[in-house]
């Protein structure tokens, strides 16, 4: 057995002699092959944008079997299903990069982020060295005499030494 062509766009393989490559690239099949798979790498955009500024071809309009060129007809081959669902793609592409933006955008640096949690923190924690304050009996319970203890103001070391308590 000789060597064997494989075409990649095709997925099939022939003889390989230089007639027949010839003739595989120059076939419709693979010349269709070939565009879809570069289509594939290009945006629905940039498709839709080429193919609207072509004239659409009436004969393949028509009948799509009837225009010989195919694939490389100048004219365009854009059927309306297919412009429809380029358009989709259009859309779901620029929905795609909108999102993608927001989430830069939104996504805090490293640096903020700790910022801000440290910031929420310091809220929440308890500051050690605010001032304790000094409760103070009000003038008119001074002059009673055996106060009973829940009354009485606690003294410095008291609320020093308060069990830290959560409440949940
Ligand atoms: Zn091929
Ligand atoms: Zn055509």
């Amino acid at each position: 057995m000789g060597k064997r062509f494989y075409c990649d766009f095709c997925d099939r393989s022939f003889a390989d002699t230089g007639v027949n490559r010839k003739n595989h690239f120059k076939g419709v099949q693979h010349q269709r092959m070939r565009k879809q798979h570069y289509d594939s790498f290009r945006d629905a955009a940039t498709i839709l944008n080429e193919e609207s500024m072509k004239i659409p071809c009436k004969r393949f309009l028509q009948d799509p079997a009837s225009c010989d060129y195919g694939d490389s007809c100048k004219f365009s081959h854009l059927t309306p299903e297919r412009r429809h669902q380029l358009e989709q793609q259009v859309l779901k592409d620029k929905l795609d990069k909108d999102k993608s933006k927001q989430t830069e955008m939104t996504e805090p640096s490293l640096e903020e982020w700790l910022e801000k949690r440290r910031q929420k923190r310091l809220k929440i924690e308890p500051n050690n060295d605010s001032p304790i304050m000094n409760y103070e009996l009000p003038p008119f319970l001074v002059n009673v005499p055996n106060l009973p203890p829940s009354l009485l103001p606690p003294t410095i070391e008291e609320l020093k030494n308060k069990p830290t308590c959560e409440w949940g």
